[in-house]
């Protein structure tokens, strides 16, 4: 088990839906030892690829990407989500279905913080159903960007967001792959 599977099963709790929580180490404390830890991971996994700028979305990828994005000494680019954005003069923008918040936001990203020529490294804290990479991978490609690579920390196995992102040629690198998780008993099985 690698470390990041360790500090899912020592404080993660397993809620109906199918959801998570992982409130103490990464989506409201966050852990710095475990984020330092998950970015040499990202660092090492991706060894070799360009990376121009880290690209994420609010709230919890922050904390992940401003740690790689150190490693890279590139700077970090997060999306921001809204239901209504008013105009996209200015912006890059996509859409994605919330599977925690359950509707679709609105993803953008300002014009002058991607462009074409920049090789981008996206980051997450979940993949789920791959809909919050889907909106990022459509915003780098409106600015003329690459995907280098997509790193998420937890990726939930049973929601077919990796398998597609795999199929599409994505390299896209996960920490921890849960194959499985039960509410009533709270266990989990990582995929080996
Ligand atoms: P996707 O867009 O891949 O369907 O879902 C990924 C996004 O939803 C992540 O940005 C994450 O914030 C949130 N998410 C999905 N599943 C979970 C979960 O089980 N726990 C938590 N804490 N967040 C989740």
């Amino acid at each position: 088990m690698n470390f990041l599977e360790e500090k899912i099963l020592e404080d993660g709790k397993i809620y109906e839906g199918n959801v998570l929580k992982v409130d103490n180490f990464l989506n409201h404390q966050i852990d710095i030892d475990i984020m330092r830890q998950i970015a040499y991971e990202f660092k090492r996994r991706f060894k070799g690829k360009p990376v121009t700028k880290v690209l994420t979305i609010e709230a919890s990828g922050i904390a992940i990407a401003t740690m790689l994005a150190d490693l890279y000494d590139v700077p970090v680019v997060f999306a921001k989500k809204g239901i209504t954005v008013n105009s996209t003069d200015d912006k890059y923008m996509s859409q994605a279905y919330s599977f925690t918040h359950k509707h679709m936001n609105n993803v953008f990203v300002s014009r002058p913080y991607l462009s074409s020529g920049d090789k981008v490294l996206i980051v997450d804290d979940f993949l789920a159903d791959g809909e919050a990479a889907k909106a990022l991978i459509d915003i780098v490609n409106q600015a003329g960007g690459t995907v280098t690579g997509i790193g998420v920390a937890i990726e939930k196995g049973v929601q077919n967001g990796g398998k597609k992102l795999r199929e599409a040629g994505y390299h896209l690198e996960s920490i921890a792959i849960i194959d499985e998780m039960d509410y009533k008993t709270q266990t989990i099985k990582f995929r080996q």
